[in-house]
């Protein structure tokens, strides 16, 4: 028996008191820089466990930290509660149903991240203080996930100046080590200024803000054909100048999307989005103005860690699912698409096996995975620190994230069970960095020799506050 056995007891003793946080967060949905609600449904958890509380941290209302234990190695927990518009649907169907229509849901299983996350930082607490160990775990409770990119702020803060190691997870579809695959991002809003005029009366008077972006646009469609693979650009138009087709558009703003696999050809993306919107504004007349909203880094991976997480996750197995855990996965499973599933298994590098409902095993660290990426600002805690994190099936096999059906089973057992196991990995993953210094040590040099390679540059620039209201008010 290893000592992270007893760090196991702490989660399962937890048991009860977490699946009520989730379910609760689960219940008042709250989207990016808006979760005051569930922020402090953490803050009374993290009173309720003893630790040192920090709130609003990094100019950010509804961001926390938590800390517990003395001196030695600091290990972060980071946990996530918010939801996604339009997303809200009633949980424990396998229908479509809102609560309300166009209501916010937890589209993205963030009311189990943070509270396995919080639950793995309680044990550990307890852990250090029953072994007398030197060592501060700190729970970060972290807002704005899904477009906020409230980490990278943080990490620019400095709240990760004096971490050794961070540790988190997501749910999935699947149970593994999460792969170091992420997209690096940024999102930019472009404002035209042009002239208005009559569209009929006087045409020759009025450069259109409008035309710019749509020039905008297609020189953007004509430089995806001459990008890296992985890289992506999506666009929205926030202000497309009015409802007045008889008035020549004199400002409009769209927001730019560019993401790569990298911060170098992220950079470089950017430079080339910039000069299409110059040539734009030069061939309208108009003028173009541009300003950061957020972005977040490619994840960078860690072997000692990955292999510690590993070693605990070959141990715990996957969660324990039942027959009425498969038979509501199977509902679900009846409104996805033969695609859903096989990309399931793709992203996994493993045989289709068109029966398993909800994944039972756990994937090897070396997988060949195959698929798209989406963007995570775990990834700038990650070139702060050493970072690991776990994916931990919560939900059936095939379910797309971002769904009606990822929420729909948000507060499910299988969920539950999933969480529980989750913070059971997290926390034997810090409790045998706390007792083998020598783990963090490694992982600490092989960050170390990653940055001197390729040093860090935060992509959003210093005078670019957290989009507080920007992202609310959508
Ligand atoms: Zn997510």
């Amino acid at each position: 028996m290893k000592n992270t056995d007893r760090v196991w007891d702490l989660v399962d003793s937890r048991r009860e008191d977490y699946i009520g946080l989730s379910d609760r967060v689960f219940d008042l949905p709250e989207i990016a820089y808006t979760e005051f609600k569930s922020v402090a449904e953490h803050k009374k958890m993290l009173e309720q466990e003893g630790f040192r509380i920090t709130e609003g941290v990094a100019g950010i209302p509804t961001a926390i930290v938590g800390e517990a234990g003395d001196e030695g190695p600091v290990i972060a927990i980071l946990g996530e509660f918010d939801a996604l518009p339009e997303l809200g649907q009633v949980a424990g169907i396998a229908e479509h149903q809102p609560v309300e229509a166009g209501g916010p849901g937890h589209g993205c299983g963030h009311n189990l991240l943070g509270s396995a996350a919080l639950m793995a930082a309680s044990a550990v607490k307890d852990y250090l203080a029953e072994r007398g160990l030197k060592g501060r775990v700190r729970y970060y409770g972290c807002p704005a996930e899904e477009g906020g990119a409230a980490k990278t702020f943080m990490v620019r803060a400095g709240l990760f100046d004096d971490v050794d190691a961070a540790i988190s997870w997501h749910p999935a579809t699947f149970t593994g080590v999460n792969e170091a695959k992420s997209l690096a991002n940024t999102r930019i809003d472009f404002t035209f200024h042009g002239r208005a005029a009559h569209a009929a009366g006087a045409p020759e008077l009025g450069r259109s803000a409008l035309d710019a972006i749509e020039l905008m646009n297609v020189g953007v469609n004509y430089m995806r054909e001459h990008m890296p693979d992985d890289a992506r650009v999506h666009y929205a138009y926030l202000d497309a100048g009015g409802i007045a087709p008889n008035v020549v558009q004199s400002k409009a703003t769209v927001r730019q999307l560019v993401r790569a696999r990298n911060l170098k050809e992220l950079r470089d993306l950017i430079g080339r989005v910039h000069k299409i919107a110059e040539g734009a504004a030069l061939m309208t007349e108009t003028t173009v103005e541009s300003s950061v909203v957020s972005g977040v880094s490619n994840l960078l991976g860690n072997r000692p860690l990955e292999e510690s997480m590993q070693r605990n996750l070959d141990r715990l197995g996957a969660p324990d699912f039942d027959e009425t855990d498969r038979i509501f996965a199977n509902k679900i499973r009846e409104t996805l698409s033969e695609d859903n599933i096989h990309v399931s298994f793709r992203r996994i590098g493993a045989e289709v096996d068109p029966d398993l409902a909800l994944c039972d095993f756990v994937a090897p660290l070396d997988r060949k995975s195959e698929g798209g990426e989406g963007s995570t600002d775990v990834g700038d805690v990650s070139w702060a620190v050493p970072t690991v994190q776990a994916r931990v099936a919560t939900c059936a096999v095939g379910t797309p994230f971002h769904t009606w059906q990822l929420t729909a089973q948000g507060k499910a057992p299988a969920a539950h069970k999933g969480m529980v196991q989750a913070a059971k990995i997290m926390a034997g993953t810090a409790v045998d960095l706390f007792e083998d210094t020598g783990v963090l040590n490694q992982a600490v040099d092989a960050h170390k020799a990653t940055l001197a390679k390729d040093p860090y540059a935060c992509p959003i620039p210093e005078e670019v506050a957290p989009p507080l209201k920007a992202m609310s008010n959508q």
